[in-house]
């Protein structure tokens, strides 16, 4: 659920309405793990731990992915009162300096204080998870050492992933991007517009540019959506279809045997 199209969005802002939030709720079925993110902040709306609370009330598990940079001791009791476990931060920084380049101005000591704070909180909570993700700007082999060392002691778990540039493509991958492309299990997001996007290239393009063709949560359930997306990515020639003949996402769903993904490595500690 990415319901917020902030600050830094490029196109006019949107947001989700409450009912959106929650007919979305009622139909995700068995309980299930509902990740709530935002472009810009997800945390930045005033509304945020009230449609986290609202979804462990339905018999979900609420997890959050966010940069950090609001999260504080109360707000973080209070989302772990309700029954979050899972804390996905991006933070793409070992130092201050760095992160508050690309963090635009971000205090890398919050999120150090954050993680601190969350796996104090193991001892009455033993199933919290604190995951950092890091987006590596150089290749691997130069930096991936590091970043592991640093976050070891820290966190629970570090995604380390490619750097995507022009939205659709990738460097800096464990390897070279394989010439053989597989298939995207499509997984959906609600976006802040209200429609429902297919996979993780979509919701990050559709945070500056419309695609009316995709449906809506105002006129589709979760299941028609899903019918109709993977009819699309079937579907030559459809405009789905076209973006995806251009998109190298699905490097992200791409293993080999003994080496794994070119996308991403997971370190757990
Ligand atoms: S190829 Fe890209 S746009 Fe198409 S389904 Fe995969 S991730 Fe989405």
């Amino acid at each position: 659920m990415c319901h917020f199209n902030g600050p830094e969005g490029k196109k006019k802002r949107d947001i989700l309405k409450r009912d959106q939030i929650e007919r979305a709720l009622d139909m995700a079925g068995e309980p299930a793990e509902i990740t709530f993110a935002g472009t810009g902040e997800f945390l930045v709306d005033e509304n945020a731990v009230d449609y986290m609370r609202m979804c462990a009330d339905k018999g979900h598990k609420p997890a959050l992915l966010t940069n950090g940079q609001l999260l504080t001791p109360g707000l973080m009791d209070e989302m772990l009162s309700i029954g979050t476990r899972q804390f996905f931060i991006s933070v793409d920084a070992i130092d201050a300096k760095t992160y508050s380049r690309v963090r635009r101005g971000g205090k890398f000591e919050k999120i150090l204080s954050a993680c601190a704070h969350l796996r104090e909180r193991q001892s009455l909570y033993p199933d919290i998870r604190v995951q950092v993700s890091h987006i590596m700007f150089a290749p691997p082999q130069t930096v991936a050492d590091e970043i592991v060392n640093f976050w070891r002691d820290k966190v629970d778990v570090l995604l380390l992933r490619a750097e995507y540039y022009d939205n659709l493509f990738f460097r800096n991958t464990f390897y070279p991007i394989p010439r053989d492309r597989c298939h995207c299990p499509l997984s959906l997001t609600l976006t802040p517009s209200g429609h429902i996007s297919p996979c993780c290239a979509m919701t990050l393009l559709q945070h500056m540019y419309r695609f009316p063709w995709m449906p809506h949560i105002d006129t589709h359930t979760l299941d028609e959506a899903s019918t109709l997306l993977t009819d699309m990515y079937n579907a030559k020639g459809s405009k789905f279809n076209h973006i995806c003949q251009k998109c190298q996402w699905w490097i992200m769903f791409y293993h080999r045997p003994n080496i794994g993904s070119p996308y991403s490595r997971t370190y757990m500690f």
